[in-house]
């Protein structure tokens, strides 16, 4: 069994990036700058909004981070959002989710200018995904097919069961598992929690991505053996023995299943480090793209 090392991987890349972007600021152009919006004070954002300014810090880019109280207007976020789509100094920016429920994401995501919207949540960025067309990739699923191509996992004709069909993770990877060449061209399988016989499902797959949400869902009788586990998930459990108070769960039973894997990820440490990396290289992208 190997583990997939989704931080070393991650470290890996934004070194990468970090050595782009000193060659493209020796040639006088400015560094990548990423701008976040964060509405209120949920923890999970907090967590989420401060590794992305870290990881910016790594990779050499400017990075902003504008607050706003829970009692913002819809009205209010709009015009923030209008705002960054205008300065020319931000070459891509993200709207941390979730936001208080006065506020109609869908709306606000649709404000975001495709061509800055890194988080590749715009309905543009994700039709240009799903039939294959060049544009910000959803982070989280973009960063398992990075996963995937490091550690030279085959998917060309494997039958790879997605468990999740959520609009930022289960539908997309699943699309780009299906997408002809390199890392695709596999045999696709989507369950959710509707479908019947889903173990039966599952345990028929060379590739599992789990993204369900649910602490140990996935069992090692639902792995076949030599199976590659990609384990989405990150349930915060409660945990006394933790500062925090809480641990991340997977989605995967990580000690029963790891015996029986070709691959798997571990959680934390697997695909979580990798979906900040995505928001990087997507950032990264946008820059080259002013750039061009
Ligand atoms: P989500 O929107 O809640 O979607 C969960 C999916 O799982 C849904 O499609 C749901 O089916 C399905 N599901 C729930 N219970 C099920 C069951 N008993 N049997 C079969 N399918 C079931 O969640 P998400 O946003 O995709 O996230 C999934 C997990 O990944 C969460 O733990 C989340 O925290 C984590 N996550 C991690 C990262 C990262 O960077 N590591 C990024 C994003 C998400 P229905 O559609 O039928 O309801």
């Amino acid at each position: 069994m190997t583990l997939i090392d989704g931080k070393q991987t991650a470290a890996d890349i934004k070194k990468e990036i970090a050595a782009e972007v000193e060659k493209m600021v020796a040639q006088g152009k400015r560094r990548p700058h990423l701008a976040a919006i964060l509405v209120g004070h949920d923890g999970g954002s907090e967590t989420y909004v401060a590794s992305k300014v870290k990881a910016c810090r790594e990779c050499g880019f400017e990075s902003s981070l504008l607050r706003f109280e829970d009692n913002i207007t819809e009205a209010e976020l709009l015009k923030a959002v209008d705002d960054l789509n205008n300065n020319p100094e931000v070459d891509g920016f993200i709207v941390q989710l979730p936001l208080p429920r006065h506020i109609d994401e869908q709306r606000i995501i649709e404000a975001v200018n495709p061509a800055k919207d890194v988080d590749g949540f715009h309905p543009i960025n994700v039709g240009k995904l799903s039939i294959g067309l060049p544009g910000f990739r959803s982070a989280t699923p973009a960063g398992i097919i990075e996963l995937l191509r490091r550690y030279h996992i085959p998917t060309r004709g494997k039958h790879c069961v997605v468990i999740g069909r959520s609009n930022i993770v289960g539908k997309p990877v699943a699309q780009l598992m299906l997408h002809k060449g390199d890392v695709g061209d596999a045999t696709v399988t989507i369950c959710h929690s509707a479908s019947e016989n889903l173990s039966e499902i599952v345990r028929q797959a060379d590739i599992i991505i789990a993204a369900v949400g649910r602490p140990g869902f996935v069992t090692a009788d639902m792995v076949k053996d030599g199976a590659t586990v990609i384990d989405v998930g990150t349930t915060r459990v409660p945990d006394a023995t933790r500062k925090s108070g809480f641990r991340l769960s997977g989605d995967v039973d990580f000690e029963s299943v790891a015996p029986k894997c070709a691959y798997i990820t571990p959680v934390p440490g697997g695909v979580g480090p990798m979906t900040i990396c995505s928001l990087m290289l997507n950032t990264m992208q946008a820059a080259r793209q002013r750039n061009a």
